[in-house]
Formats: C-alpha cells, sequence, structure tokens
C-alpha cells in the first residue's frame, strides 16, 4: 500500500514525501478514506501509531478542498489533553500543509494570552487547542467557533482523565451541530464510549492494535483438550455462556468451514471468512456480525487482518497460530472495550510447543485448565518431539505497525 492510492492531494503527497514516510501506517491506511469520505470516525490508536498524520493529513485535504472564508474563521478543531500534544500535533499540521494555503496555530494554557488573541485575529483555518485556554479565549471573544466543520478529539481517554469531560461539553455548545467528528483515544472505557455516543454519528471504527504487548484487560485462558474433541468444546462454552459476537481464528480456510458447519448445526449462528470467500460473502457475514445476527464470526488469520470490527468480548483460538506474533493480534481483538475482554485458546497436545513461544514473546507463563468431561487423552506435560512441533522460531518483524512505535514520551 502507498499513500498514492488514499486519495490525498499532491501537495499533501508532496509533504508527506519530504517527512520521508513511503508506506501509510495500519492505522493512516484505515482512517484516512473514510474521514475523506467525510464520515465520523472512532479511532482506537496510541501515541506512536502515526495517528497524527491519521487525522491531520484528510482534514488538511477538506480543508484545502472546501470554500475559503474571507475572515479564516476556525474550521477545524483539534483538541488535545496537553500543551505538550498541543504542540506536536501543531508540528505535523505544519509539515503537512507546507505546500497549501491554510493557516494554523495552537493555543494553551500557562503562557501568556495576549500573543494568542493578536495571532487570532490574523485568521486560522485549523486551531489545535487544550480545552480549558480555549474556553478563556472564547470568554474573551478572541475567537469564534461557529464555522468549525471538522472536530478532532486526540487522546480523548487522557482528556476525561484528566477532568476535561465539563470543558469538551461547553466547548461542543459552541459548534455548529452539523460537523465531522473525529474521536481518538488509547483505551476505551465506559466513559470513552458515553462521550463517543454524545458525539459521534454512526461512526466508522478503525483501529491499531500495538504489536507485542498484551493489554492488561484481556483475560487470557488456556483449555487442553484433544483436537477432535474442541468443536464440541468450544460450541459448550458458546451456547452455555450465552456469548454473543464471538470472533474465532482457525489455522485452516477447510478448518474455519468445518467449525462454522458444526456450529450451524448445533443451532449457533455463524459464518466463516476466509480468502476463498467471494467480498460479497465478507461483507455479508460482517455486516450480520455487526448488527448480532450472526453470532460467531470464524476467521483465519489473513482474512481477520483487514477486518474492521468493533473490539469484541470474546476471541477463541481454536487453534494456536504457529506465529507467535499472531497470537498477539489476535487477542488484541477483545479487552479494550473494558473489563470483560476475553481471549479463550483450546490447546491440543500438538500445540504445546506453541504456547511456549507465545509465553517467550509475552514474557508471562499462561494457565491452562481442563473442564470435566473434556479431559486429553494424551499427557500435556509431555514435550513434544517431532519436528514439526519444535518451538516456533520468532520470525523477522514483517509488519508496518513496528515502524511507528513511540519514539519519545509524551
Ligand atoms: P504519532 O503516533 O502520530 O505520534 O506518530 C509517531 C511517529 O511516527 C512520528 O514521529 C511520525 O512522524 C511518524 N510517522 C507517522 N506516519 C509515518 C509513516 N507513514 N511513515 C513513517 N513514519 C511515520
Amino acid at each position: 500500500m502507498s499513500f498514492n492510492t488514499l486519495g490525498l492531494s499532491d501537495a499533501l503527497l508532496r509533504a508527506i514525501d519530504k517527512k520521508g514516510y513511503t508506506v501509510p501506517s495500519p492505522i493512516q491506511e484505515k482512517a484516512i478514506p473514510p474521514i475523506l469520505e467525510r464520515k465520523d470516525v472512532l479511532a482506537s490508536a496510541q501515541t506512536g501509531t502515526g495517528k497524527t498524520a491519521g487525522f491531520t493529513l484528510p482534514l488538511l485535504q477538506i480543508l484545502s478542498q472546501g470554500q475559503k472564508l474571507r475572515k479564516r474563521p476556525v474550521r477545524a478543531l483539534v483538541l488535545t489533553p496537553t500543551r505538550e500534544l498541543a504542540a506536536q500535533v501543531l508540528d505535523n499540521v505544519r509539515a503537512y500543509s507546507e505546500f497549501l494555503d491554510l493557516r494554523s496555530m495552537v493555543v494553551f494554557g500557562g503562557v501568556n494570552a495576549n500573543p494568542q488573541i493578536r495571532a487570532l485575529r490574523n485568521g486560522v483555518d485549523v486551531l489545535v487547542a487544550t480545552p480549558g485556554r480555549l474556553l478563556d479565549l472564547h470568554n474573551q471573544r478572541a475567537l469564534s467557533l461557529a464555522n468549525v466543520e471538522i472536530l478532532v478529539l486526540d487522546e480523548a481517554d487522557r482528556m476525561l482523565d484528566m477532568g476535561f469531560q465539563r470543558d469538551i461539553n461547553k466547548i461542543l455548545n459552541l459548534l455548529p451541530a452539523k460537523r465531522q467528528n473525529l474521536l481518538f483515544s488509547a483505551t476505551f472505557s465506559k466513559e470513552i464510549k458515553q462521550l463517543a455516543n454524545g458525539i459521534l454519528h454512526h461512526p466508522v471504527w478503525v483501529e491499531a492494535a500495538p504489536e507485542n504487548t498484551t493489554a492488561e484487560k484481556i483475560e487470557q485462558k488456556l483449555y487442553r483438550v484433544d483436537q477432535k474433541r474442541k468443536s464440541e468444546l468450544i460450541i459448550k462454552f458458546i451456547s452455555e455462556g450465552g456469548w454473543k459476537q464471538v470472533l474465532v481464528f482457525t489455522r485452516t480456510k477447510h478448518g474455519a468451514n468445518r467449525l462454522t458447519k458444526k456450529m450451524v448445526a448445533a443451532g449457533i449462528t455463524a459464518a466463516a471468512i476466509h480468502g476463498n470467500k467471494s467480498q460479497g460473502a465478507r461483507t455479508k457475514a460482517l455486516g450480520g456480525f455487526k448488527k448480532g445476527t450472526i453470532r460467531v464470526l470464524v476467521a483465519t488469520d489473513i482474512a481477520a487482518r483487514g477486518l474492521d470490527i468493533p473490539l469484541l468480548p470474546h476471541v477463541v483460538n481454536f487453534e494456536l497460530p504457529n506465529i507467535s506474533e499472531d497470537y498477539v493480534h489476535r487477542i488484541g481483538r477483545t479487552g479494550r472495550a473494558g473489563a470483560s475482554g476475553e481471549a479463550i485458546s483450546l490447546v491440543s497436545q500438538e500445540e504445546i510447543s506453541y504456547v511456549k513461544g507465545i509465553e517467550k514473546l509475552l514474557g508471562e507463563k499462561l494457565q491452562s485448565e481442563i473442564v470435566a468431561g473434556f479431559e486429553p487423552t494424551a499427557s500435556f506435560e509431555k514435550p513434544a518431539s517431532t519436528s514439526r512441533n519444535k518451538p516456533h522460531k520468532k520470525p523477522k518483524p514483517k509488519g508496518n505497525n513496528r515502524n511507528y512505535k513511540r519514539r519519545s514520551r509524551r
């Protein structure tokens, strides 16, 4: 994937080139197209994922294509929790708008307001601000927010942690009702979801899972069971637990089909998503899954990678991936929605060596359990001896994410 395919203008591509970026980060790939389509976006992304360019680039494009107003009232407002972040966002805005006729500035507290007031008089298209100072300046009639077309809440979770909820509400009341809203947050607590519900209209969900980190909220469980009894066990969990919205990973396409059939036969609505399915079938399955008419989506790793689905209460590894990093990707689909995320792995005797590789990557031991009536026939503890079961060598990084890791703390 290159930046050229995202629908960005030549002026922005030039600025990107000047920055030295060659490929978009996953969050940029996912967030830029819907933002350009003027959709509201709810993005789960941490610092270091390239999220700032993810909202800044399309925002600048929209503003540069829109109608210029003579007095240059604020048309895009980016709220951030801290001065440091505000300053960094402004740096990004300035760098990406180098070849555009757009003005930008930053306002934050702790410094004399007068130079900010004077600068605002000249007009500004993009304003980056911390909530408190923005309200002060508005109270002093130093600016108007009546022409804001795009609102960005960056690091919304930190804004709530820092007690900005009331200020945010006040700011929302100063904005036109018709506008585009983008909310970026690393975590999704109940409060963030409430905030998002109050602000966003039919948002497109995008997420960039952090790599090689297990979110604290994910409860990981391993169940030892024979391969041939796995479908029975997973069907038992889903039916008895009343689970809804379960994403199940299988290693092969055929495995996904077989398991889906068994679930359907057991009265659980399920659909498979993998490389052999047509785009139409995938879209239909995904739509049903999001709406809740399909309880279980059975997917292979590749098919799941590009899936745009919100965080889920249950992710199941029907088979463990033989690449440890894939385990982290898979379970990263749960947990961040709240405390209830559960990642279940069904582990057969043949897969023990994979567990060891995963534990090594995570840097923690995973406890396993046995469900009564599903005792494995082979001894679980016996080390696997066939060459196929040798602990998997950690592969060289292949994903893009790694390149966008946090470089400095904010
Ligand atoms: P952010 O998550 O927005 O704080 O970005 C993290 C770092 O990644 C910043 O130093 C950006 O300049 C850099 N960055 C953002 N997008 C890209 C990209 N597509 N390629 C390389 N570096 C990038």
